[in-house]
């Protein structure tokens, strides 16, 4: 129609759609969970904004997912009655690309030539929509936001361009059409109108998605004729409200990638319930890696706010502190109001005990980690150490178990990161405290004049070179009474009292010895010097002649004696 607009993808949204398009991810199955998750968002938005609006009017009786597949025309649907897009909304989240890192992302995938490793990059992205363009060649979305009259069609083949068009019948929700590609088993397509390869990728993806996932099926009925029925293809159990045995591995990985928008498995599951006063359940997740904004003053925090089973925001950030941002999951807090805002969150006590909870336990989990899977700890303190030693600077409250959950480099081993308790087990006869050093990196730190000492006695230093570092060990201070000691502040002295006291004893030892020889050659001598004594600044030759403080120095006189004095 004449109303349609032809608009570019923005320059990172196309880069990552070709990547889809040509399709560097093997399993392409998971196209349909990233449509069904972001039906089940739209439900999620929808039901609240019900609640929360008491103006919005909108039917909430019936909040589903439809999938529908037209087998003639090569198509699958998935619907959605939820909150809809705006024209701009569409352009705005379609067409381009807000996450933070995507930057970083592409820059990395053009540096890698290895396919597994370009296939782990865009999983931990996550890609989302544009997952559809790995099976389909065009795809159609119809929307229109709950409370407006008019929707919008939106259409792409995944290339450059896409078009929008407004359209005045649209329901209320999104429906998103997929033109899929021929299967085709040697590139994993699968056949995408088979009723039992949807219900087979639904139960595997999606079965705690808190909305029915519903698809109308064919059966046989009398005689020639068949009949169709509707069924629900998910349990729909609300996966952090079942007890831990009840529910099995696989569910709690699909139910991370769910929220975490992660294609990896997590490293770890944190599955908790509060009683009591105040109740709440709490399902947690450790990544495997670092999002690519770890770092990024924007970057999102991961801990989703429910209350009795209704969602209530992303990126909780009173239920988790700042150096613990990396972790992801739900919190369903059964008594709090539904319109509860971010800053009350933030004061409310209740929240804070939460908050401390989960907190205890997240640390009690990298602890844990740390003692029974050595493995597993490496990979946490790779990806997550630096955001973790944030913590040492303002949690006091569990300094003492984030200084046992801590790895640094050291020079006792080049390859293996200590922690303090090593450190301390290695330490000198008379060594009192902890010596670090920070830098860049670890070759300029060994490289420094300031390690020669510490070389020579065969007293270990952990190397610091994370930009967190100098703060930390500044704030912290000491590890169990001994004082963590910068190598390169302040008159450090490397020998201790004990030292000092044999060192003198030996040289007043040496002069008596001497005492004889010393006399002899200072009366043979005593035309040419003035006095002859026992030096301890040699350690291979035996003597050497050295001025006075206050003599002049051989080349000093060497120019007198030349300019005729
Ligand atoms: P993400 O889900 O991580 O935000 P996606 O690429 O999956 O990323 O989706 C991008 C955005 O498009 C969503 O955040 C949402 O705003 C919008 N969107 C996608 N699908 C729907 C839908 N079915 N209903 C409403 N909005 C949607
Ligand atoms: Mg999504």
């Amino acid at each position: 129609s004449n109303r349609a607009e032809t608009l570019e993808f923005q320059a990172e949204a196309r880069q990552l759609l070709q990547l889809m398009v040509h399709s560097i991810y093997s399993n392409k199955d998971v196209f349909l969970r990233e449509l069904i998750s972001n039906a089940s968002d739209a439900l999620d938005k929808l039901r609240l904004a019900s609640m929360v609006d008491k103006d919005l009017e909108v039917d909430t009786s019936d909040l589903h997912i439809e999938i529908e597949v037209d087998k003639a025309a090569r198509t699958l649907t998935v619907r959605d009655n939820g909150i809809g897009m705006s024209r701009d909304e569409v352009v705005q989240v379609i067409g381009t690309i807000a996450k933070s890192g995507t930057a970083e992302l592409l820059r990395k995938l053009r540096e890698s030539a290895d396919a597994g490793a370009r296939q782990e990059l865009i999983g931990q992205f996550g890609v989302g929509f544009y997952a559809a363009f790995m099976v389909a060649d065009r795809v159609e979305l119809v929307t229109r936001r709950a409370g407006e009259t008019g929707g919008t069609r939106w259409e792409s083949a995944g290339e450059g361009t896409y078009s929008v068009e407004p359209v005045d019948e649209a329901a209320q929700g999104t429906s998103v059409t997929l033109h899929l590609k021929p299967a085709d088993a040697e590139d994993n397509l699968h056949d995408y109108t088979a009723e039992w390869t949807i219900r087979e990728i639904v139960k595997r993806y999606s079965d705690f998605i808190a909305w029915p996932i519903r698809m109308t099926v064919e059966r046989p009925g009398e005689g020639d004729a068949t009949t169709t029925e509707t069924q629900t293809l998910n349990s729909m159990k609300a996966l952090w409200a079942r007890p831990r045995d009840e529910v099995d591995e696989a569910e709690y990985k699909e139910f991370y990638k769910h929220v975490s928008h992660d294609w990896a498995d997590p490293l770890d599951i944190v599955h908790m319930k509060g009683e009591g006063t105040f109740e709440y359940e709490a399902l947690l997740f450790i990544p495997s890696h670092a999002p690519l904004d770890l770092f990024a003053p924007q970057g999102r925090r991961g801990v989703q706010l429910y209350v009795k089973r209704v969602f209530i925001m992303d990126d909780c950030e009173a239920l988790m502190p700042n150096y613990l941002r990396f972790v992801k999951g739900v919190v369903d807090a059964h008594d709090l109001s539904l319109n509860i805002s971010r800053e009350i969150l933030q004061q409310d006590r209740q929240i804070q005990v939460v908050r401390r909870r989960l907190v205890k336990k997240i640390l009690a989990t990298v602890k844990d980690m740390k003692a029974n899977h050595a493995e597993r700890y490496r990979t946490f303190w790779t990806e997550f150490g630096a955001a973790v030693k944030e913590g040492l600077i303002d949690d006091t409250e569990n300094r003492d178990t984030l200084l046992e959950i801590l790895s640094v480099a050291s020079t006792h081993d080049p390859a293996e990161p200590t922690d303090l308790a090593g450190y301390v087990g290695r330490m000198k006869d008379g060594q009192s405290d902890i010596y670090y050093a920070t830098g860049e990196s670890r070759s300029m730190i060994e490289n420094s004049p300031h390690m020669e000492a510490f070389r020579a006695k065969g007293y270990e230093v952990l190397l610091l070179t994370d930009p967190v570092d100098e703060v930390w060990v500044e704030r912290v201070g000491e590890y169990e009474g001994r004082t963590l000691r910068s190598i390169a502040k302040g008159q450090v002295d490397l020998d201790t009292e004990e030292e000092k006291k044999a060192a003198e004893a030996e040289r007043e030892q040496q002069r008596k010895d001497f005492a004889d020889l010393l006399t002899w050659m200072g009366t043979t001598l005593a035309d040419s010097v003035k006095e002859v004594r026992l030096s301890s600044r040699l350690t291979t030759s035996p003597a050497c002649v050295v001025g006075d403080a206050h003599d002049i120095t051989p080349t000093l006189e060497k120019m007198y004696r030349a300019m005729g004095h």
